[in-house]
Parts: structure tokens; sequence; C-alpha cells
């Protein structure tokens, strides 16, 4: 029997790419939280309190209270945005940068007039990401893998491209002339923050899993 991952968010965005980079490991279910309160006739889990300074703080909470809430083994994601303008802001608050019920739009919007009165070149950004793995059934018991991974790129004002999520859109990575919402799946896929701390974190759950 296949073993079950769960992935710790309910951000589709997320999901959709943790999916593809995590589909090379064989003999694994990746299922959302979704996915998995459908399979459970509709069970809601618990909400996690993002309330950690860090991203590892706030993976961490949320793969332990997942996989508390489960018992199944599970994979989370904290992420967000840190420009150098703004002093690291919004980092950890990126999905709330605009307010407690804020979409990506309204995060954009502010975004773009914080970042108005700066010049072009002061505009450097990055995407960071800490994965953190639990699995309370395993050899890992209560202890927790985590692995990080950064984009460099700056941000521009106006929009471009439709794939992707979040600050995407406005988000030019380092090296390249368009948005990160103009690449395809596949290349942003290559060259992510959660891509690179994907194939660390893969390297690990495949010696994990084989492991027992
Ligand atoms: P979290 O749920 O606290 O980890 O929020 C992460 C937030 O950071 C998302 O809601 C996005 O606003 C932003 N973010 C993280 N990763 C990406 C990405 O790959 N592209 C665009 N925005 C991202």
């Amino acid at each position: 029997m296949k073993k079950t991952l769960v992935l710790a968010t309910r951000n589709r965005g997320k999901v959709r790419e943790l999916k593809v980079l995590l589909s090379t490991l064989p003999g694994l279910e990746v299922l959302s939280l979704d996915e998995l309160e459908q399979r459970r006739g509709g069970e809601r889990l618990p909400e996690v309190i993002e309330d950690g300074e860090t991203f590892e703080a706030n993976a961490c909470k949320k793969a332990r209270e997942i996989a508390g809430a489960t018992g199944c083994a599970v994979l989370s994601d904290d992420s967000g945005l840190e420009v150098d303008a703004l002093g690291g802001r919004p980092g950890v608050h990126s999905a709330r940068y605009a307010g407690p019920e804020a979409d990506d739009d309204a995060n954009n919007a502010k975004l773009v007039e914080e970042l108005t009165p700066v010049a072009p070149e002061r505009r450097g950004a990055r995407y960071r990401v800490v994965l953190a793995f639990a699995d309370p059934g395993g050899v890992l018991g209560e202890g927790m893998h985590t692995e990080d991974g950064a984009c460099e790129g700056h941000i521009e004002l106006e929009p471009r491209g439709e794939n992707g999520f979040g600050y995407d859109p406005y988000f030019r990575p380092e090296g390249y002339g368009c948005r990160m919402a103009e690449l395809t799946p596949e290349e942003k896929n290559r060259i992510s923050h959660r891509a690179k701390a994907s194939a660390k974190m893969l390297g690990f759950l495949e010696g994990y899993l084989a492991g027992g």
C-alpha cells in the first residue's frame, strides 16, 4: 500500500507546484489538506495559526500540528517575499501583507504602492521557503526534517503573465527579462525557491522512505 504524504497547505498554487516537484518519489500518495478532508468524509482539520517569526518556525508548526491531527506523514511549506528596500518585508507576513483577509490582488496592490517611490535598482527581492517534513508513525518520531530554498529577483511595478500565483506577476527572477508569471510551470519549477528546497527534500525522502 502506498504511504500517504499530506501537504499542510490550502494554497492551491503551492499544492500544484509541490505535487509536480514530488512526483518522482515512488510509492507515495501526495494529498492536499482539502483532498484528505474529502477522503475522510468532510472532516474539518484545525486551522494552524501562523504566528512564528521565521519561515522555519511556521513550517515546523504547520507540520507538527497537521501530523498530530491526522496521524499522517506531512510536508509543510512556509514561504514569502523579502524586499530589500522594505527591510525584508513582507517576509513571513506575505500571505496577509495587506490585512488579515487579504488576497493576492490586495497584497500586490500594497506592494506596488510601497515600491512606487523606490528607484528600480533598489527593488531587489527574493522568495524564500522552508519545507518541513514530519512523520509521527516513523523513525523521525517527534522530530522533523527541514530544507530551505531562495530565488533572487526584482520587483517590477507593471504586472505581466498569467501563470504561478501570489507575487509572480511582479517578480522578475534574476537573469530573466520576464516575470515569474510569464514562465511555464515547468520553467518555474526549475528555478524557484520551492524547486530548490524540494530537490534537497527529495534527496532526504528517498533515503528515508527506502529505510522504512
Ligand atoms: P504562507 O502560507 O504563510 O507560507 O504564505 C506564503 C505567501 O507568500 C503566499 O500567499 C504568497 O503571497 C507568497 N508566495 C510564496 N511562494 C510564492 C511563489 O512561488 N510565488 C508567488 N508568491 C509566493
